[in-house]
């Protein structure tokens, strides 16, 4: 199907033992399928010709639900000797000290927990099933078994969250020395429970105002600590910015595997159905029938204007040339910069990047 060296692999691992009330991603919660779902996965990566991948992420879902001697089992199929990123995404309730060691023997050395937020009510509200307690055990447990890159998710705009929670939270994470925050704003999905809760007048959806100062909040705080703020929703301290994702909005190719993966060559794009049994049934049968698209150079432009200004790289200039009185006007407004010949978003512009994008484009 493709012959580019794929530098990056990403695994969704669509298990979840329960859905979270805000969540619209591609995930079952049958678990008892586990076990043969790792066996088509592994099916999936044979076919594709040989690739030497730097970074494997192994993404859901809930990779944590899986036993280790399965993620070990993925590990050990993909990854090499230039595998140098191995990344595995964690909900805090299904670790313990004993399965990070296993973990950590098995080839994962970059783990992302699922924080969310530290407070216990905020994490009933948005049906997590961990508590904050578990949230700061998983961290420390991680340390203790070894782990020093260690990135957590953080979510802002919680229904009845206050400014006052939110400062709590971005100054807990930083305290236990992370090296790596990810933080993102809650939005309400049509279809989702808590998108209905909404409209019940079950709560209040925080404002725009309040989602503003919690944003500009973090970027303050996590700069003056060292935090690199390398992407519009991403703080690593230095050399601990996430390869695997970089990958991602540099534009290089990459080879999903798993049910709702996708997939990309540098000219298309393609990925697997969102549906466990004809994701395993073409597998098996060796005629899984996956959507495609070709990029035209247009759709090119759109995405590394769009991934590229979400950057702490930017763009080239040159990029949206056509464009230069915007442009210029939104320099002198202290939304965008120069530097050289790249333009990137200032800190006041990452607040509002996505209605600049719209326009530039
Ligand atoms: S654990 Fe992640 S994928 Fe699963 S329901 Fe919650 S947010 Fe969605």
């Amino acid at each position: 199907m493709i012959e580019t060296n794929m530098q990056s692999i990403y695994v969704h691992i669509p298990f979840c033992k329960s859905r979270c009330r805000y969540c619209d991603f591609f995930s079952t919660t049958q678990l008892d399928r586990r076990k043969e779902y790792v066996d088509t996965l592994l099916a999936e990566w044979a076919s594709y010709p040989h690739h030497t991948p730097n970074t494997l992420y192994l993404g859901g879902g809930t990779p944590s639900m899986l036993d280790v001697e399965d993620i070990k089992r993925i590990i050990d199929a993909i990854a090499t000797k230039d595998t140098t990123e191995i990344t595995m995404e964690a909900n805090p309730g299904d670790l313990t000290l004993d399965k990070l060691v296993a973990l950590r023997q098995a080839g994962v050395n970059r783990l992302s927990i699922g924080v969310q937020t530290f407070r216990t009510p905020l994490l009933r509200l948005i049906g997590r099933r961990h508590t904050g307690r578990e949230a700061r055990q998983a961290v420390r447990w991680a340390q203790k078994a070894g782990f020093n890159n260690i990135s957590i998710d953080l979510m802002y705009a919680l229904p009845r969250q206050t400014m006052v929670q939110w400062s709590m939270d971005v100054r807990k994470a930083v305290r236990m020395g992370v090296q790596h925050i990810s933080c993102y704003c809650l939005t309400y999905e049509e279809g989702t429970p808590m998108c209905e809760s909404l409209k019940k007048g079950e709560f209040r959806a925080a404002t725009e105002r309040l989602q503003n100062r919690m944003y500009q909040f973090l970027c303050k705080v996590l700069k003056r600590q060292g935090y690199e703020h390398y992407e519009v929703s991403n703080f690593a301290l230095p050399g601990y910015r996430s390869r695997h994702n970089s990958n991602y909005w540099n534009d290089t190719p990459y080879i999903g595997l798993g049910a709702g993966a996708h997939s990309y060559d540098g000219n298309k794009r393609w990925w697997n159905p969102c549906d466990l049994d004809i994701y395993m049934q073409g597998i098996k049968n060796n005629n899984l029938q996956r959507e495609t698209e070709d990029l035209t150079d247009e759709q090119h432009h759109i995405e590394r204007v769009m991934l590229g200004l979400r950057t702490s790289e930017g763009i080239e200039e040159q990029e949206v040339s056509y464009a230069a009185a915007k442009v210029n006007d939104y320099i002198n407004r202290g939304l965008l910069m120069r530097q050289g010949s790249r333009l990137v978003a200032t800190q006041e512009g990452l607040n509002i990047l996505n209605r600049i994008i719209e326009d530039l484009l």
